[in-house]
């Protein structure tokens, strides 16, 4: 992983500057990132003088429901404003009811993300796949524009930078990251109470959610680790936000597993599909090609249900993939250290 400076497009800076009420918008079924670069962007933009709305399809998850903030979020982004700003989505439909087209399609929109996936959907689009998460291009945003972190903002983007690292665990962080995250420290980002609250504490629902779906588990020959989250297991459990609460991480770290997935049956009948990828594996390709997006070691997709069916699909397309992804590894020498 290169650990050259990030750069931002100065076109940003220019659509900033002609703006006046802003929407930010971030994706349905928001994670820790998306909430913390979609507050961090929002009151960057208010300290400038903007009129910033943060904008959700779906509620504020548990894991950052502490921020302070949170509350701000709207459904649907307003059709006055003269700005629109997407952030930690891949592709214009993970706005979901947020960004009615029909209103607001006439209106600028600067697409900022990380996703190897983003389809460049924007009028401007800023996307940088080797930042570890959406808030750390908020933080070389800030940077490179002059804009004031406060220890408020820099609370935001270093919680989104340790949920989308699972707390500096993943393969990605490197000398820069750790950079970011020692200046946000400086800047009052309190981390330890940061830590405490987003990764040592879990509603009870979940793990009697976790009890009821592990007795399932199954594992393919090929190393892919699977197991399915049923809506049943789901009211046995009591639980009714949409993750899973960080499973398919757990069970992708068994030493067997290239891949781990969790199928979620959805109330519409729909089913949510959650991979992770050992570091030189890639989940993103099938989740691209499902619909879906991602980075190589964590993507997703909403497909059709009924569950058997997409497990099945899914599975299928799993054993393919890890399976050619072998073979263009055994073709070349890897280091002892570049995963199994
Ligand atoms: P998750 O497994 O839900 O934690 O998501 C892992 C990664 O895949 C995140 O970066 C998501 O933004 C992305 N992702 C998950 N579901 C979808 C989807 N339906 N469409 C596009 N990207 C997705
Ligand atoms: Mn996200
Ligand atoms: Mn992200």
């Amino acid at each position: 992983m290169s650990d050259n400076a990030i750069t931002v497009p100065p076109e940003i800076a220019n659509a900033i500057d002609t703006a006046h009420r802003i929407a930010v918008i971030t994706h349905v079924a928001p994670d820790g990132d998306a909430i913390g670069s979609c507050l961090g962007l929002t009151h960057l933009l208010r300290n400038l003088g903007k009129d910033a709305i943060p904008v959700c399809q779906d509620p504020v998850p548990y894991i950052v429901n502490w921020l302070p903030g949170v509350e701000e979020f709207v459904r649907k982004a307003p059709a006055d404003v003269d700005l629109v700003i997407s952030i930690d989505l891949s592709s214009i439909d993970r706005m979901g009811d947020a960004y009615d087209a029909g209103t607001l399609g006439h209106i600028p929109l600067v697409n900022i993300d990380h996703h190897v996936t983003n389809t460049y959907f924007g009028h401007v689009n800023w996307v940088e796949p080797r930042a570890v998460a959406a808030c750390e291009m908020v933080y070389h945003l800030a940077l490179a524009f002059g804009y004031p972190i406060t220890p408020q903002i820099a609370t935001y983007i270093l919680t989104g930078l340790l949920t989308d690292t699972r707390g500096l665990r993943t393969a990605n962080v490197s000398a820069r990251v750790l950079r970011v995250v020692t200046h946000l420290v400086e800047l009052g980002a309190p981390i330890g109470e940061i830590t405490e609250l987003t990764f040592n504490r879990r509603p009870l629902a979940i793990v009697k959610l976790w009890a009821l779906a592990l007795p399932n588990l199954r594992v393919e020959p090929e190393g892919i680790i699977w197991l399915v989250i049923t809506e049943a297991m789901r009211q046995e459990a009591g639980y009714d936000e949409p993750g899973d609460g960080g499973l398919v991480s757990f069970i992708s770290t068994a030493e067997e597993a290239y891949i781990g997935v969790v199928f979620t049956e959805k109330p519409d009948g729909t089913v949510n599909v959650s991979m992770r990828a050992r570091p030189g594996y890639d989940v993103a390709r099938v989740a691209f090609a499902l619909g879906g997006g991602g980075h190589p070691q964590a993507a997703g997709a909403t497909i059709d249900g009924p569950l058997d069916t997409a497990v099945q699909r899914v599975i299928h397309a799993l054993r393919e993939a890890l399976t050619e992804q072998k073979a263009a590894r055994a073709a070349v020498p890897q280091p002892a250290h570049a995963g199994k």
